[in-house]
Protein backbone atom coordinates (compact mmCIF):
# COMPACT_ATOMS: atom_id res chain seq x y z
CA UNK A 1 0.00 0.00 0.00
CA UNK A 2 1.20 4.04 -0.52
CA UNK A 3 -0.09 6.97 0.79
CA UNK A 4 -0.32 10.53 0.02
CA UNK A 5 -0.64 12.24 3.13
CA UNK A 6 -2.07 15.78 2.41
CA UNK A 7 -2.85 18.71 5.40
CA UNK A 8 -6.57 20.74 4.23
CA UNK A 9 -4.06 23.54 5.22
CA UNK A 10 -3.51 25.49 2.42
CA UNK A 11 -4.29 25.40 -1.52
CA UNK A 12 -2.40 22.45 -2.98
CA UNK A 13 1.50 23.24 -3.96
CA UNK A 14 3.01 21.76 -6.79
CA UNK A 15 5.65 19.58 -4.65
CA UNK A 16 2.23 18.14 -3.21
CA UNK A 17 0.91 17.25 -6.48
CA UNK A 18 4.20 15.65 -8.06
CA UNK A 19 4.12 13.69 -4.56
CA UNK A 20 0.48 12.25 -5.51
CA UNK A 21 1.86 11.86 -9.23
CA UNK A 22 4.82 9.86 -8.14
CA UNK A 23 2.64 7.52 -5.53
CA UNK A 24 0.34 7.27 -7.81
CA UNK A 25 2.34 6.21 -11.04
CA UNK A 26 4.85 3.71 -8.38
CA UNK A 27 1.27 1.93 -6.94
CA UNK A 28 0.21 1.39 -10.58
CA UNK A 29 3.82 0.17 -11.59
CA UNK A 30 3.40 -2.45 -8.12
CA UNK A 31 0.32 -3.24 -8.76
CA UNK A 32 -0.24 -1.80 -5.30
CA UNK A 33 -3.53 0.21 -4.12
CA UNK A 34 -3.43 4.14 -2.96
CA UNK A 35 -4.75 5.76 -0.33
CA UNK A 36 -5.12 9.25 0.52
CA UNK A 37 -4.48 10.37 3.79
CA UNK A 38 -5.83 13.64 4.96
CA UNK A 39 -4.01 14.83 7.85
CA UNK A 40 -6.33 16.85 9.91
CA UNK A 41 -5.16 16.82 13.63
CA UNK A 42 -3.84 20.34 13.51
CA UNK A 43 -6.99 21.62 14.32
CA UNK A 44 -5.62 25.53 14.52
CA UNK A 45 -4.34 24.81 10.98
CA UNK A 46 -6.96 23.15 9.10
CA UNK A 47 -8.75 24.93 6.59
CA UNK A 48 -12.77 24.18 5.92
CA UNK A 49 -13.25 22.64 2.48
CA UNK A 50 -9.44 22.45 1.75
CA UNK A 51 -9.98 18.41 1.77
CA UNK A 52 -12.88 18.53 -0.84
CA UNK A 53 -10.69 20.64 -2.87
CA UNK A 54 -7.65 18.62 -2.74
CA UNK A 55 -9.85 15.79 -4.10
CA UNK A 56 -10.99 17.28 -6.85
CA UNK A 57 -7.37 18.24 -7.93
CA UNK A 58 -7.07 14.63 -7.55
CA UNK A 59 -9.92 13.63 -9.94
CA UNK A 60 -8.83 16.66 -12.69
CA UNK A 61 -5.65 14.46 -12.59
CA UNK A 62 -6.98 10.72 -12.84
CA UNK A 63 -5.07 10.41 -10.02
CA UNK A 64 -6.35 7.09 -8.62
CA UNK A 65 -7.40 5.25 -4.76
CA UNK A 66 -8.76 3.11 -3.61
CA UNK A 67 -9.82 5.25 -0.08
CA UNK A 68 -9.66 8.12 1.84
CA UNK A 69 -9.22 8.18 5.52
CA UNK A 70 -8.63 11.66 7.80
CA UNK A 71 -6.18 11.04 10.25
CA UNK A 72 -8.80 11.93 13.13
CA UNK A 73 -10.40 9.02 12.73
CA UNK A 74 -7.48 7.30 13.90
CA UNK A 75 -6.98 9.20 17.53
CA UNK A 76 -7.74 6.20 19.68
CA UNK A 77 -5.11 4.46 17.91
CA UNK A 78 -2.51 7.35 18.78
CA UNK A 79 -3.33 7.65 22.26
CA UNK A 80 -3.41 3.55 22.53
CA UNK A 81 -0.24 3.23 20.89
CA UNK A 82 1.31 5.91 23.34
CA UNK A 83 -0.27 3.99 26.17
CA UNK A 84 1.82 0.65 24.54
CA UNK A 85 5.01 2.29 24.88
CA UNK A 86 4.88 3.43 28.34
CA UNK A 87 3.84 0.45 29.34
CA UNK A 88 6.53 -1.36 27.89
CA UNK A 89 9.25 1.63 29.26
CA UNK A 90 9.74 2.54 25.37
CA UNK A 91 8.51 5.93 26.38
CA UNK A 92 7.69 7.86 29.23
CA UNK A 93 5.93 11.00 31.05
CA UNK A 94 7.68 13.95 31.01
CA UNK A 95 6.43 17.13 33.60
CA UNK A 96 9.04 19.25 32.32
CA UNK A 97 7.17 22.81 32.33
CA UNK A 98 7.35 24.65 28.71
CA UNK A 99 8.85 27.44 30.94
CA UNK A 100 11.52 25.17 32.39
CA UNK A 101 11.86 23.63 28.42
CA UNK A 102 12.18 26.60 27.12
CA UNK A 103 14.88 28.21 29.42
CA UNK A 104 17.21 24.87 28.33
CA UNK A 105 16.76 25.77 24.65
CA UNK A 106 17.73 29.75 25.47
CA UNK A 107 20.87 28.25 26.93
CA UNK A 108 21.99 25.84 24.76
CA UNK A 109 21.40 28.61 22.16
CA UNK A 110 23.15 30.88 23.95
CA UNK A 111 26.15 28.40 23.96
CA UNK A 112 25.89 27.53 20.13
CA UNK A 113 24.98 24.06 20.69
CA UNK A 114 22.07 22.68 19.19
CA UNK A 115 19.36 21.74 21.83
CA UNK A 116 18.68 18.03 23.03
CA UNK A 117 16.10 17.62 25.63
CA UNK A 118 17.92 16.46 28.88
CA UNK A 119 15.83 13.05 29.40
CA UNK A 120 15.63 14.41 33.21
CA UNK A 121 12.43 12.67 33.41
CA UNK A 122 13.28 9.55 31.31
CA UNK A 123 13.88 7.34 34.31
CA UNK A 124 11.61 8.91 37.40
CA UNK A 125 11.33 6.66 40.19
CA UNK A 126 7.67 4.92 39.54
CA UNK A 127 6.15 6.74 42.61
CA UNK A 128 7.02 9.72 41.70
CA UNK A 129 5.24 9.45 38.28
CA UNK A 130 2.24 7.73 39.60
CA UNK A 131 0.59 9.91 41.91
CA UNK A 132 1.96 12.79 40.13
CA UNK A 133 -1.04 15.61 38.81
CA UNK A 134 0.78 17.82 37.41
CA UNK A 135 0.19 18.03 33.31
CA UNK A 136 3.15 16.21 31.49
CA UNK A 137 3.36 14.96 27.82
CA UNK A 138 4.77 12.04 26.76
CA UNK A 139 8.41 11.15 25.16
CA UNK A 140 9.59 8.31 23.46
CA UNK A 141 12.74 6.98 24.31
CA UNK A 142 15.54 8.00 22.03
CA UNK A 143 17.22 5.28 20.06
CA UNK A 144 19.81 3.50 21.42
CA UNK A 145 21.56 2.67 17.85
CA UNK A 146 22.02 4.16 14.55
CA UNK A 147 19.07 4.46 12.49
CA UNK A 148 19.78 3.82 9.12
CA UNK A 149 17.29 5.18 5.97
CA UNK A 150 17.25 3.69 2.62
CA UNK A 151 15.61 6.36 0.49
CA UNK A 152 15.80 5.30 -3.13
CA UNK A 153 16.44 9.18 -4.07
CA UNK A 154 19.23 10.31 -1.49
CA UNK A 155 21.00 6.31 -1.20
CA UNK A 156 21.38 5.69 2.22
CA UNK A 157 21.36 7.80 5.26
CA UNK A 158 22.32 7.26 9.15
CA UNK A 159 20.83 9.13 12.19
CA UNK A 160 22.89 9.49 15.54
CA UNK A 161 20.94 8.54 18.51
CA UNK A 162 21.71 11.92 20.09
CA UNK A 163 20.11 13.69 16.52
CA UNK A 164 16.75 12.05 17.46
CA UNK A 165 16.32 12.52 20.98
CA UNK A 166 13.78 12.00 23.22
CA UNK A 167 11.13 14.08 21.81
CA UNK A 168 7.42 14.40 22.50
CA UNK A 169 4.84 11.87 20.61
CA UNK A 170 1.73 12.83 23.13
CA UNK A 171 1.04 16.71 24.31
CA UNK A 172 -0.49 17.77 27.74
CA UNK A 173 -3.81 17.78 26.09
CA UNK A 174 -3.09 14.31 25.38
CA UNK A 175 -3.45 14.51 21.28
CA UNK A 176 -0.61 13.06 19.23
CA UNK A 177 2.22 15.02 17.59
CA UNK A 178 2.45 15.01 13.97
CA UNK A 179 5.43 12.48 13.84
CA UNK A 180 3.52 9.95 15.88
CA UNK A 181 -0.16 10.23 14.40
CA UNK A 182 1.86 10.03 10.51
CA UNK A 183 4.40 6.86 11.73
CA UNK A 184 1.28 4.94 13.77
CA UNK A 185 -1.15 5.60 10.80
CA UNK A 186 1.51 4.26 7.89
CA UNK A 187 1.79 1.60 10.61
CA UNK A 188 -1.51 0.75 10.39
CA UNK A 189 -2.16 0.89 7.19
CA UNK A 190 0.14 -1.44 5.88
CA UNK A 191 2.75 0.92 4.13
CA UNK A 192 5.36 -0.12 1.76
CA UNK A 193 6.97 3.00 0.21
CA UNK A 194 6.85 6.70 1.36
CA UNK A 195 7.14 9.12 -1.45
CA UNK A 196 6.92 12.43 0.15
CA UNK A 197 8.89 15.65 -0.36
CA UNK A 198 12.53 16.09 1.17
CA UNK A 199 11.42 18.19 3.74
CA UNK A 200 10.40 15.83 5.89
CA UNK A 201 13.54 13.66 5.63
CA UNK A 202 14.44 15.28 9.21
CA UNK A 203 11.02 13.67 10.43
CA UNK A 204 11.94 10.28 8.63
CA UNK A 205 14.25 8.36 11.88
CA UNK A 206 11.85 9.85 14.45
CA UNK A 207 9.19 7.65 12.42
CA UNK A 208 11.28 5.15 12.58
CA UNK A 209 12.00 4.74 16.34
CA UNK A 210 8.37 5.00 16.80
CA UNK A 211 7.29 2.04 14.79
CA UNK A 212 10.46 -0.10 15.96
CA UNK A 213 9.61 0.94 19.32
CA UNK A 214 6.32 -0.12 18.81
CA UNK A 215 7.72 -3.98 18.01
CA UNK A 216 6.51 -3.11 14.12
CA UNK A 217 9.89 -4.62 12.19
CA UNK A 218 8.66 -4.37 8.50
CA UNK A 219 10.72 -2.15 7.22
CA UNK A 220 9.43 0.81 5.10
CA UNK A 221 11.21 1.81 2.10
CA UNK A 222 11.29 5.96 1.55
CA UNK A 223 11.52 8.23 -1.78
CA UNK A 224 12.38 11.73 -0.47
CA UNK A 225 11.60 14.33 -3.55
CA UNK A 226 13.54 17.37 -3.71
CA UNK A 227 12.11 20.54 -3.09
CA UNK A 228 11.38 22.52 -6.83
CA UNK A 229 12.49 26.31 -6.50
CA UNK A 230 11.39 29.18 -8.14
CA UNK A 231 13.57 31.79 -10.56
CA UNK A 232 15.72 33.06 -8.22
CA UNK A 233 16.58 30.12 -6.66
CA UNK A 234 14.46 29.92 -3.50
CA UNK A 235 11.56 27.16 -2.38
CA UNK A 236 8.98 28.08 -4.09
CA UNK A 237 6.57 29.25 -1.64
CA UNK A 238 2.98 30.51 -1.32
CA UNK A 239 4.44 34.23 -2.37
CA UNK A 240 5.17 32.20 -6.20
CA UNK A 241 1.32 32.16 -7.97
CA UNK A 242 3.21 29.25 -10.12
CA UNK A 243 2.99 27.21 -6.82
CA UNK A 244 -0.36 27.05 -6.59
CA UNK A 245 -2.09 23.60 -8.34
CA UNK A 246 -5.54 26.27 -8.84
CA UNK A 247 -3.85 29.22 -9.73
CA UNK A 248 -1.95 26.70 -12.67
CA UNK A 249 -5.11 25.65 -13.32
CA UNK A 250 -7.32 29.30 -13.96
CA UNK A 251 -3.99 30.33 -16.29
CA UNK A 252 -5.08 27.77 -18.53
CA UNK A 253 -2.67 24.99 -17.79
CA UNK A 254 -4.03 21.60 -18.95
CA UNK A 255 -3.70 18.51 -16.36
CA UNK A 256 -2.23 16.28 -18.60
CA UNK A 257 0.45 19.33 -18.99
CA UNK A 258 1.45 19.93 -15.49
CA UNK A 259 1.61 16.42 -14.92
CA UNK A 260 3.66 15.74 -17.78
CA UNK A 261 5.71 19.03 -16.44
CA UNK A 262 5.85 17.55 -12.75
CA UNK A 263 7.31 14.47 -14.03
CA UNK A 264 9.83 15.39 -16.57
CA UNK A 265 11.73 17.63 -13.88
CA UNK A 266 14.73 16.59 -12.55
CA UNK A 267 14.23 13.13 -14.28
CA UNK A 268 16.00 10.76 -17.58
CA UNK A 269 12.69 10.15 -19.63
CA UNK A 270 12.79 8.63 -22.96
CA UNK A 271 10.63 11.80 -24.72
CA UNK A 272 9.20 14.87 -23.76
CA UNK A 273 6.10 14.93 -24.05
CA UNK A 274 3.82 11.87 -22.86
CA UNK A 275 0.62 11.35 -20.83
CA UNK A 276 0.69 10.11 -17.04
CA UNK A 277 -0.67 6.49 -18.50
CA UNK A 278 3.00 6.38 -20.85
CA UNK A 279 4.72 7.22 -17.87
CA UNK A 280 3.64 4.24 -15.64
CA UNK A 281 5.40 2.28 -18.85
CA UNK A 282 9.06 3.76 -17.68
CA UNK A 283 8.82 5.90 -15.03
CA UNK A 284 11.63 5.05 -12.69
CA UNK A 285 11.62 6.42 -8.89
CA UNK A 286 15.34 5.45 -8.69
CA UNK A 287 16.27 8.11 -11.77
CA UNK A 288 15.03 11.23 -9.70
CA UNK A 289 17.61 13.40 -9.05
CA UNK A 290 18.58 14.22 -5.50
CA UNK A 291 19.19 17.65 -6.37
CA UNK A 292 16.12 20.69 -6.40
CA UNK A 293 14.32 20.99 -10.24
CA UNK A 294 13.87 24.50 -11.09
CA UNK A 295 10.35 25.64 -12.09
CA UNK A 296 10.78 27.15 -15.76
CA UNK A 297 7.24 28.21 -16.93
CA UNK A 298 8.52 28.99 -20.45
CA UNK A 299 8.77 25.06 -20.12
CA UNK A 300 5.13 24.60 -18.54
CA UNK A 301 4.19 26.71 -21.24
CA UNK A 302 6.00 24.57 -24.32
CA UNK A 303 4.70 21.65 -22.73
CA UNK A 304 1.41 22.70 -22.45
CA UNK A 305 1.09 24.14 -25.96
CA UNK A 306 2.22 20.31 -27.23
CA UNK A 307 -0.71 18.93 -25.46
CA UNK A 308 -2.88 21.46 -26.44
CA UNK A 309 -1.90 20.30 -30.06
CA UNK A 310 -2.77 17.21 -29.37
CA UNK A 311 -6.31 17.44 -28.69
CA UNK A 312 -8.82 17.10 -30.99
CA UNK A 313 -10.78 20.08 -32.92
CA UNK A 314 -14.09 19.72 -30.98
CA UNK A 315 -11.96 19.15 -27.15
CA UNK A 316 -9.93 22.44 -28.18
CA UNK A 317 -12.68 24.08 -29.21
CA UNK A 318 -14.88 23.70 -25.68
CA UNK A 319 -11.46 24.90 -24.18
CA UNK A 320 -12.35 28.18 -25.38
CA UNK A 321 -15.87 28.18 -24.77
CA UNK A 322 -17.20 26.45 -27.91
CA UNK A 323 -18.27 23.10 -28.60
CA UNK A 324 -17.42 22.97 -32.21
CA UNK A 325 -14.92 21.59 -34.62
CA UNK A 326 -14.32 24.52 -36.83
CA UNK A 327 -14.03 26.42 -33.51
CA UNK A 328 -11.28 23.87 -32.80
CA UNK A 329 -9.45 24.33 -35.78
CA UNK A 330 -9.46 28.10 -35.35
CA UNK A 331 -8.12 28.09 -32.40
CA UNK A 332 -5.48 25.36 -33.41
CA UNK A 333 -4.12 28.10 -35.80
CA UNK A 334 -4.31 30.42 -32.68
CA UNK A 335 -1.85 28.36 -30.54
CA UNK A 336 1.60 29.26 -32.35
CA UNK A 337 0.94 32.46 -30.63
CA UNK A 338 -0.35 31.34 -27.51
CA UNK A 339 0.56 28.93 -24.30
CA UNK A 340 -2.41 28.41 -22.36
CA UNK A 341 -6.42 28.18 -22.49
CA UNK A 342 -6.82 31.97 -21.01
CA UNK A 343 -4.77 32.86 -23.77
CA UNK A 344 -6.77 31.25 -26.34
CA UNK A 345 -9.55 32.48 -25.27
CA UNK A 346 -8.28 35.98 -25.44
CA UNK A 347 -7.51 35.51 -28.71
CA UNK A 348 -10.90 33.83 -29.29
CA UNK A 349 -13.50 35.74 -27.81
CA UNK A 350 -12.81 39.14 -29.76
CA UNK A 351 -13.65 37.84 -32.93
CA UNK A 352 -17.47 37.15 -31.77
CA UNK A 353 -17.43 40.04 -29.93
CA UNK A 354 -18.65 43.86 -30.82
CA UNK A 355 -15.26 44.88 -33.02
CA UNK A 356 -13.57 48.28 -31.49
CA UNK A 357 -12.44 50.32 -34.64
CA UNK A 358 -9.68 52.32 -34.34
CA UNK A 359 -10.73 56.04 -35.37
CA UNK A 360 -8.42 56.06 -38.86
CA UNK A 361 -10.33 52.80 -40.22
CA UNK A 362 -13.72 53.56 -39.27
CA UNK A 363 -15.26 55.03 -42.59
CA UNK A 364 -13.70 51.93 -44.30
CA UNK A 365 -14.84 49.28 -41.80
CA UNK A 366 -18.62 50.95 -42.09
CA UNK A 367 -18.64 50.35 -45.76
CA UNK A 368 -16.78 46.90 -45.55
CA UNK A 369 -19.48 46.01 -43.02
CA UNK A 370 -22.24 46.48 -45.05
CA UNK A 371 -20.60 45.16 -47.98
CA UNK A 372 -20.13 41.75 -45.97
CA UNK A 373 -23.45 42.01 -44.77
CA UNK A 374 -24.62 42.13 -48.27
CA UNK A 375 -22.74 38.98 -49.75
CA UNK A 376 -23.42 36.20 -50.81
CA UNK A 377 -21.77 32.83 -49.50
CA UNK A 378 -18.68 32.03 -50.56
CA UNK A 379 -16.39 28.41 -50.08
CA UNK A 380 -13.28 30.19 -51.00
CA UNK A 381 -11.40 33.14 -49.44
CA UNK A 382 -10.23 33.98 -52.64
CA UNK A 383 -13.72 34.42 -54.49
CA UNK A 384 -14.89 36.25 -50.88
CA UNK A 385 -12.17 38.61 -51.31
CA UNK A 386 -12.66 40.09 -55.02
CA UNK A 387 -16.33 40.40 -54.16
CA UNK A 388 -15.94 42.42 -51.05
CA UNK A 389 -12.80 44.05 -53.08
CA UNK A 390 -14.81 44.89 -56.15
CA UNK A 391 -18.38 45.82 -54.18
CA UNK A 392 -16.79 48.34 -51.52
CA UNK A 393 -14.37 49.69 -53.90
CA UNK A 394 -11.46 49.68 -51.07
CA UNK A 395 -7.82 48.57 -51.73
CA UNK A 396 -4.63 48.20 -50.11
CA UNK A 397 -4.11 48.84 -46.45
CA UNK A 398 -7.60 50.52 -46.36
CA UNK A 399 -9.09 47.31 -47.51
CA UNK A 400 -7.10 44.33 -45.46
CA UNK A 401 -6.93 46.66 -42.19
CA UNK A 402 -10.67 46.83 -41.26
CA UNK A 403 -11.29 43.43 -42.65
CA UNK A 404 -8.53 41.80 -40.74
CA UNK A 405 -10.18 44.23 -37.62
CA UNK A 406 -14.22 43.23 -38.73
CA UNK A 407 -13.50 39.65 -38.95
CA UNK A 408 -10.47 39.04 -35.87
CA UNK A 409 -11.10 42.05 -33.48
CA UNK A 410 -7.39 42.72 -33.71
CA UNK A 411 -4.82 44.41 -35.88
CA UNK A 412 -2.28 41.54 -35.75
CA UNK A 413 -3.14 37.74 -36.02
CA UNK A 414 -2.50 35.00 -38.23
CA UNK A 415 -3.07 35.45 -42.35
CA UNK A 416 -6.68 36.29 -42.81
CA UNK A 417 -6.83 33.31 -45.86
CA UNK A 418 -6.28 30.54 -43.44
CA UNK A 419 -8.81 31.38 -40.95
CA UNK A 420 -11.47 32.14 -43.41
CA UNK A 421 -11.68 28.87 -44.05
CA UNK A 422 -13.06 28.44 -39.90
CA UNK A 423 -14.80 31.65 -39.96
CA UNK A 424 -16.92 31.40 -43.06
CA UNK A 425 -20.04 29.64 -41.61
CA UNK A 426 -19.87 32.54 -39.04
CA UNK A 427 -19.55 35.72 -40.95
CA UNK A 428 -22.93 37.01 -39.61
CA UNK A 429 -22.58 36.59 -36.44
CA UNK A 430 -19.11 37.92 -36.50
CA UNK A 431 -19.57 41.26 -38.58
CA UNK A 432 -23.03 42.39 -37.63
N1 LIG B 1 0.97 16.00 5.74
C1 LIG B 1 2.31 16.20 5.30
C2 LIG B 1 2.37 17.34 4.33
O1 LIG B 1 1.37 17.70 3.75
C3 LIG B 1 2.87 15.02 4.57
C4 LIG B 1 3.31 13.96 5.47
C5 LIG B 1 3.90 12.76 4.82
O2 LIG B 1 3.80 12.58 3.59
O3 LIG B 1 4.44 11.98 5.55
O4 LIG B 1 3.44 17.87 4.14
Amino acid sequence: MLRFAPSPTGDMHIGNLRVAIFNYIVSKQRNEDLLVRIEDTDKERNIEGKDKEILEILALFGIEYSQVIYQSQNLHFHSAMALQLLHNKKAFSCFCSSEWLEKKREEAKANKIAYRYDDACASLPAELVIDNMNPFTIRIKKPENTIVIKDHIKGEISFEPNEVDSFIIMRQDKTPTYNFACAVDDMLGDISLIIRGEDHMSNTPKQDLIRTSLGYDKKIEYAHLPIILNDDGKKMSKRDDASSVKWLLEEGFLPSAIANYLILIGNKPPCEIFSMQEAIKWFNLDNISKSPARFDMDKLRFINREHLKNLDAKELSRYVGFADEEIGELARIYLEESGTTKELRTKIAPIFAPKVIPEEFQEQAEIMSQTIKNAPYFDEYEDFKNYIMNESGLKGKNFFKPLRLLLTGAEHGPDVAEIYKYLKNYIGGIVK
